[in-house]
């Protein structure tokens, strides 16, 4: 079925559900003080109230602003001491104005909260604007990292291969790869993988964009998403084959792993996202390999303690799931590109 036939009939459910499993990634960071790591929701959204109060209702799942107060007391009963806080500034396909604000409320979260969230700008794909506000997030707000939602900004697996109808998805891995070398440090995109028509293989198109740009770290969210079996499988061989450009590569387990948990969900009369088999699925993430696993949560759609008690009914090893827990991407946050002497030879070759 064309995407954009599946895209009219879900288009409801997308607006009820996408924003909720577009992103989220739990880890933990090693903390320089005692060598212990301190857990990190990979995956919450923040809204700032003026937006918030601004859209129609239609388009809000969160039932008020989020900030870190609103984010931290629902984790009081979690090891989460740190957050990766999602702007949502790439909901914003249609307003530069809107889409800067939320990128501001982030980064002032930030400011209040240092040391406990982790700025991320958020940016539509299509709108040629984009491009200078990941400058502006990176450079003048100094934000950590950058999301973006393909579905969200009406990008599907069959636009990759039109030529100037995608130019962004390139645009933005060229632009935060050369930014991470005049910045002089690394810049993670969180890619949602959510609400690619199941079947079609979109994830597919991804691969490219790591291999490509394999000093860019990468995190796909909801475990590739309603495509979870086939994609991990492919991902499983093609990790095999090109250990090295897959190395800055992570996948957060936010929403979907919780969602589908002994569980179809049906989309449409037509489509049901199967349901995830517990063992089959913690086999396939050995096969990839358990370091690759973040945790999120895709706060304020599902909680994290919900995501830790759904996780803690696979069938995983007790070490497994601590190991899931402490992954994030400070652990592959250093690009080999930025280690001793590569740096000035990666300058040499951006200038020339
Ligand atoms: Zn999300």
């Amino acid at each position: 079925m064309r995407p954009s036939v599946i895209i009219s009939k879900l288009v409801f459910f997308s607006l009820i559900i996408s924003f909720c499993l577009d992103c989220k990634l739990l880890g933990q960071e090693r903390s320089s003080a005692n060598n212990d790591y301190v857990a990190i929701d990979n995956h919450v959204h923040y809204m700032s109230p003026e937006n918030w109060q601004a859209l129609d209702s239609e388009d809000l799942l969160e039932h008020r602003p989020i900030n870190t107060e609103v984010v931290f007391e629902h984790m009081q009963n979690t090891p989460i001491k740190r957050v990766v806080a999602l702007s949502s500034g790439y909901r914003f396909n249609n307003s530069k104005e809107k889409m800067m604000h939320e990128n501001n409320f982030v980064a002032n979260e930030a400011n209040r909260y240092p040391g406990k969230v982790i700025p991320f700008c958020g940016v539509p794909m299509r709108p040629d604007w984009a491009l200078g506000e990941i400058v502006r997030c990176m450079k003048d707000l100094n934000m950590e990292g950058l999301k973006i939602h393909p579905t969200a900004s009406g990008v599907y697996g069959e636009d990759f291969d039109k030529k100037n109808t995608i130019v962004l998805f390139d645009d933005i891995y060229a632009l935060i790869n050369s930014l991470q070398i005049k910045l002089k440090r690394p810049i993670p995109i969180l890619v949602d993988t959510n609400w690619w028509p199941p079947g079609e293989k979109s994830y597919e198109k991804m691969f490219a964009f790591v291999k490509k740009y394999p000093e860019v770290p990468t995190i796909w969210a909801h475990a590739l998403s309603f495509d979870w079996e086939d994609g991990l499988t492919k991902l499983a061989t093609e990790i095999k084959e090109f250990p090295q450009l897959y190395k800055n590569l992570l996948i957060d387990l936010s929403a979907i792993p919780v969602m589908l948990f002994n569980k179809d969900i049906v989309l449409t009369d037509a489509i049901t996202a199967p349901a995830i088999n517990p063992e089959k699925f913690v086999m396939l993430l050995r096969k990839v390999g358990i370091e690759k696993f973040v945790f999120g949560s895709d706060f304020p759609f599902i909680s994290a303690q919900e995501t830790l008690d759904v996780l803690e009914q696979y069938p995983f090893t007790q070490k497994e799931l601590s190991q899931i827990i402490n992954n994030n991407y400070y652990r592959i946050k250093t690009p080999s590109v930025l280690r001793s002497g590569c740096l000035n030879a990666a300058s040499r070759l951006l200038k020339g």
